[in-house]
This record gives structure tokens, sequence and C-alpha cells, in this order.
């Protein structure tokens, strides 16, 4: 049952309707909703009058108690996301996960795949900023597919020209940034916080 509802707008006809929307999904009680997040069902509304399909963005919390993970899609007001910040960190139970807030719903998908995949966030933002450089496209909006292969080779897509096309990097490229999470200090989180390319940005020299 959804446990909340959110006020959205028709992108085509402007007709505006309560919908009913989940504030939480756990991974280990309703798999079934982590898969309609994952293929985006969550977060599509049909508009009633035209029949558009539109995109709602509203707050949701991700939790995966057998991954150790909690994802915070934000509606980006600063007051919520420090408040947020700090019940995270006064809950015990939560010290040993990464918690990680999130801007969009593409970007909360692209968590949900890289924790499933076994793989660390702050490593894979390593490897996207090494295939982008490589790519010559620095700016480019990589985001982690999944893994191909025996040799765990990285499968990375982007948009271009309309398209989602995929990029390809090998498995070593993960381990060497892996390692330099390990000796690197600054990339190690704690608590609730943002892991992304403008994050990585700040803190890799
Ligand atoms: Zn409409």
């Amino acid at each position: 049952m959804p446990d909340g509802t959110v006020k959205a707008r028709c992108r085509k006809c402007g007709a505006e309707e309560e919908i009913p929307v989940y504030n939480i999904v756990n991974a280990s009680e309703n798999p079934e909703l982590k898969q309609q997040l994952l293929e985006g069902k969550l977060f599509l509304w049909d508009c009633r009058r035209c029949g558009t399909s539109n995109l709602v963005k509203y707050p949701l919390l991700y939790h995966d108690p057998a991954r150790k993970i909690l994802l915070w899609l934000t509606d980006g007001v600063p007051e919520v996301e420090t408040q947020m910040a700090k019940t995270v960190e006064a809950e015990e139970g939560l010290h040993d996960y990464a918690a990680r807030i999130v801007d969009t719903p593409g970007e909360m998908m692209e968590k949900i795949k890289i924790a499933d995949a076994g793989l660390d966030d702050v490593a894979v933002e390593i490897c996207k900023y090494v295939t982008a450089q490589e790519m010559g496209k620095s700016g480019i909006d990589l985001k982690f597919f999944r893994l191909e292969g025996a040799d765990g080779r990285i499968l990375l897509t982007y948009p271009e020209n309309g398209e989602m096309q995929v990029v390809g990097t090998g498995f070593s490229v993960y381990e060497d940034a892996a390692g330099i999470v390990a000796r690197n200090k600054d990339l190690h989180i704690s608590g609730l916080s943002r892991v992304n390319a403008a994050w990585l940005a700040e803190h890799i020299r």
C-alpha cells in the first residue's frame, strides 16, 4: 500500500492530481517494490485526463538491510537534508551502512545497481571519471549499468543524440579505483552524504 500522496501536474495538459506514492522502499520486505523502482515505474504517472506519461519526483527512502545501504532521494530542501543526516547519525544500527543522498530517480536506480553488483559507489565514480577522460568527453553523464561476462567488464551508459549508448571498461580499472579509495582518507565517508561527479571533483587531487 502506498503511504503518502503527492500533487502532480501533467506536463502536457496541466491537469493536477493527487497521486499515491511510497515514502519508504525496504528491499528485504518488499522486493516487488524494489523491482518497480528499478524499472522506473515508481516515478511514472499517467495523466487521467490526457493519458500522457509524466515523470514525478518526490522524497523517497530506500533501505536495503541485507546490503546495508540507505538512499535518500531528496527534494533539495537543505533543512530537511540536515535533519535527515542527523537522524541517520543518531541511529546506531545504521553506522556501518553506506548512506547516500541522491538528487534524481536515475541516480537512485544507479546506486541500487552498484550495490547489487557488490561494488563500492565511490570506486565506481572514479571509474566513470577515468572512462570519461579516456573518451575525451568530460562532463558526460555516465551511469553504471551492469557487470558483463566472467571477467566482470563494467558497462556504463550515457545519453547521446537522444539515445542511450553503452561503453565498457575493464574490471582492473575498478580494482585500481578501489585501491585509490582504500589509500585515500578523503574518500572515506561516514554519515549521509552525496557521492557523485561533483563530490569526486572536490575530493580527488
Ligand atoms: Zn494530461
